[in-house]
């Protein structure tokens, strides 16, 4: 089945005046129809720049190369007219901080009309309708349609903003870090409602996140994203119960613990390694207690074709 979106072989530097920035790295990617996929990692890894170079809206000072095919259409060279067309009716998107993307002094019926009005000729009864058919499916009353967003609560402009990426039924929806700055119970809910987005929009969803534990509930799939690169993939229960990068293993390990566990937190000790400079060694291998001697001469595979893990254990088993 083709995917609906398939990232080959993505490379994204930005030229600084501190010198080239190595964002992302040769990454392989995709999203098959119906799926949710996760793409985890610790801010600054690169998870941001992926979404925002599928959606090409991060263009200044950037060079990309690689392939990224929606609905087997290559958008690496797509134009702005096309991008256009396409962002909010066929790729939905949640940024993140979205619960303050709304403008607060626009009514949330405007913000939402002017969205079909750029896509679709629409009557305007018609626009109502959906506008509040659309915030009824992410349990908002629709009868406060011609509220301003700063009388809803942030959990509910996060909903509101869930209901805008889905609006005109996008074949996808890339959600940036959809729970950040959420309190627990309200995440919960906003994963909840992404996974009922996607089964009754019928559509496939890229959910960007640094918490591997909260988003693993609702995804399919994972990757694991460290310093640009993809450093493991698998199915959910693969990354969870079997991963083997060190990496994907720390990151499970540093959970926050339940009230009722009695557990020992542990932090991933020391930071990520600058993206100013090019790397002939493993990247994660100053945070690794597992490296060996080849780690620091030679790079891992790379996580491409069958390759589920981008590390220097486990080869040659
Ligand atoms: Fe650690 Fe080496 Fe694997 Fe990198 S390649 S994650 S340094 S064991």
């Amino acid at each position: 089945m083709m995917p609906v979106l398939d990232i080959q072989g993505l490379t994204v530097d930005f030229s600084t005046t501190e010198g080239i920035h190595y964002v992302l790295k040769n990454v392989d990617l995709n999203v098959n129809k119906g799926e949710i996929v996760g793409l985890i990692g610790e801010s600054g890894s690169g998870k941001s720049t992926l979404a925002m170079t599928v959606l090409d809206i991060n263009s200044r000072n950037r060079k990309r190369s690689g392939s990224i095919r929606f609905m087997n259409e290559e958008l690496i060279n797509a134009g702005t007219q096309r991008m256009r067309e396409l962002r909010g009716r066929h790729i939905g998107f949640v940024p993140q901080s979205s619960m303050n993307a709304l403008n607060p002094l626009v009514r949330v019926s405007k913000q939402f009309t002017e969205t079909i009005k750029d896509h679709i000729n629409m009557p305007a009864q018609q626009m109502l309708e959906l506008t509040e058919k659309t915030l009824e499916m992410v349990a908002i009353d629709p009868s406060r349609v011609n509220s301003f967003p700063y009388e809803f609560s942030g959990g509910q402009r996060q909903r509101i903003m869930i209901a805008l990426s889905m609006l005109l039924s996008p074949k996808l929806i890339i959600a940036d870090e959809p729970t950040t700055a959420l309190d627990a119970t309200v995440q919960s809910k906003i994963i909840d409602l992404l996974k009922e987005v996607v089964e009754q929009k019928h559509t496939s969803m890229l959910v960007i996140s640094h918490d591997l534990h909260t988003i693993s509930r609702i995804c399919d799939r994972i990757y694991i994203m460290y310093a640009g690169r993809i450093v493991e993939t698998g199915s959910t229960e693969q990354i969870m119960h079997h991963s083997e990068h060190p990496y994907t293993q720390k990151l499970l390990a540093s959970r926050l613990p339940l009230m009722s566990e009695h557990v020992k937190v542990k932090g991933i000790s020391g930071k990520p390694p600058s993206t100013l400079m090019e790397y002939s060694r493993c990247e994660f291998l100053e945070r690794c207690d597992r490296a060996s001697v080849i780690c620091k001469t030679k790079r891992p595979p790379e996580c491409i074709d069958n390759v589920r893990v981008a590390c220097h254990l486990g080869e040659g088993t």
